[in-house]
């Protein structure tokens, strides 16, 4: 198959910014290496038909053992600048004569498939394009710390790469600027007098210089891997209770003054209860009166954050935990709105979870129904919940 479109992957570099022993390209991330997730997103893409790389000639240990199992192009020895790399890395494409290459840092290990899409897109008007993030900070110029003029952001971006030609004329341009001491491909096409497009990229195609870039990465790598590992449940409860005589209801675990009381064999907290059974039904685990039946002496007048907590613990159980709670309150009066910071409150301390991620809502039925007529008052839940995926 001819080789239409081939990345490469310019890893001739010899950072050493982390004070390690190892260039930053083959530092271990996630178990394997930066330049390893790097090539792999490439090998990943469709659009993608070879991919290969330039390395440092005193690099071959580290990159053979960095790239095993891999199918990649024999790689290309790089030169004394990353300009002089990048031309070898053409010239060592020739043979093949794609249409098409796409020239990344082995550094910048999350490259995305919507940006290389993009930059390959903007090649049927362009002869070149590259993955730019617009700059949102103020930019300033400085002498010797001294500001000596502050720049205008505006139509300022950020060049990373990866940043994809027409083939024949990104080697020509490389050929010509030989020695001009660039610092991005972009930079020769633009000497070239070719015409180079913008894609947006996003922040997550970070270059990796630091430790604390490192350290990011395996952040990233690791929440990745949770959302593997996990998968995402729903559950949905529904309760009613009838309005009786008393001077306040229980709603979310907050006493509201009201001219009734709600009837119920626990504390017919209505809004715990259809947070309950929500959970209950997201696991699969019955509902809140096959846990605590209405004829148990033990459950009359009970606080209902014991069944909500009895919930989570089974939930917590199968390693799982809540993502969200959103409760719907339907009824005429009491008014809830005021009460609503006072029950997120409660709720989030029965559950030890952020208030952010418990919704409390109220609406009324407009007067009509058992709502409307002020017989009862109903409540109904989605909980979202996140489960290991084993078992
Ligand atoms: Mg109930």
């Amino acid at each position: 198959m001819a080789s239409q479109t081939v990345a490469l992957v310019v890893a001739a570099g010899r950072g050493r910014r982390f004070g390690a022993p190892t260039p930053k390209q083959y530092m271990p991330l996630g178990g394997a290496t930066v330049i390893r997730h790097c090539l792999e997103c490439f090998l990943g893409h469709r659009a993608v038909d070879a991919v290969g790389a330039v390395i440092h000639p005193g690099d071959r240990g580290l990159y053979d053992r960095a790239v095993r199992g891999l199918a990649l192009l024999e790689p290309v020895p790089g030169g004394e600048t990353r300009q002089e790399s990048v031309r070898r890395g053409l010239e060592g494409l020739a043979p093949l004569n794609p249409a098409r290459v796409l020239i990344h840092d082995a550094a910048r290990p999350f490259v995305g498939p919507t940006v290389i899409d993009a930059a390959l897109d903007a090649l049927d008007r362009a002869a070149g394009a590259v993955a730019a993030i617009p700059i949102r900070d103020t930019v300033k110029r400085a002498v010797d710390g001294r500001i000596t003029e502050t720049l205008d952001r505006a139509g300022l971006w950020r060049a990373q790469t990866p940043q994809a030609f027409r083939f024949t004329d990104i080697l020509a341009a490389h050929r010509a600027a030989a020695g001009a001491g660039l610092t991005d491909d972009a930079a020769v096409a633009e000497r070239a007098g070719l015409e180079v497009a913008l894609v947006t990229d996003d922040e997550a195609n970070f270059k990796v210089t630091t430790a604390a870039d490192l350290a990011r990465a395996e952040a990233r790598l690791r929440r990745a891997d949770d959302d593997r590992d996990y998968e995402y449940r729903g559950g949905q409860g529904f309760d009613v209770h009838r309005f009786g005589p008393g001077d306040h209801v229980m709603l979310c675990g907050v006493a509201i003054p009201h001219d009734a009381g709600l009837v119920g064999h626990s504390d017919a907290d209505a809004g715990l209860h259809a947070m309950t059974d929500a959970i209950l039904g997201a696991i699969a685990a019955g509902d809140i009166g096959s846990h605590f039946p209405a004829g148990d002496a033990r459950w009359r007048d009970a606080d209902s954050a014991v069944f909500l907590r009895h919930a989570k613990a089974l939930l917590e159980a199968r390693g799982g935990g809540i993502v969200n709670l959103d409760l719907t309150l339907i009824c005429e009066r009491p008014k809830i709105d005021p009460h609503r910071p006072a029950m997120t409150a409660r709720v989030a301390s029965i559950l030890d979870l952020e208030p952010a991620r418990i919704g409390i809502k109220a609406t009324t039925t407009e007067r009509l129904g058992f709502i409307g007529r002020g017989e009862g008052l109903a409540a109904q839940a989605v909980a979202t919940v996140r489960l290991p995926r084993r078992g």
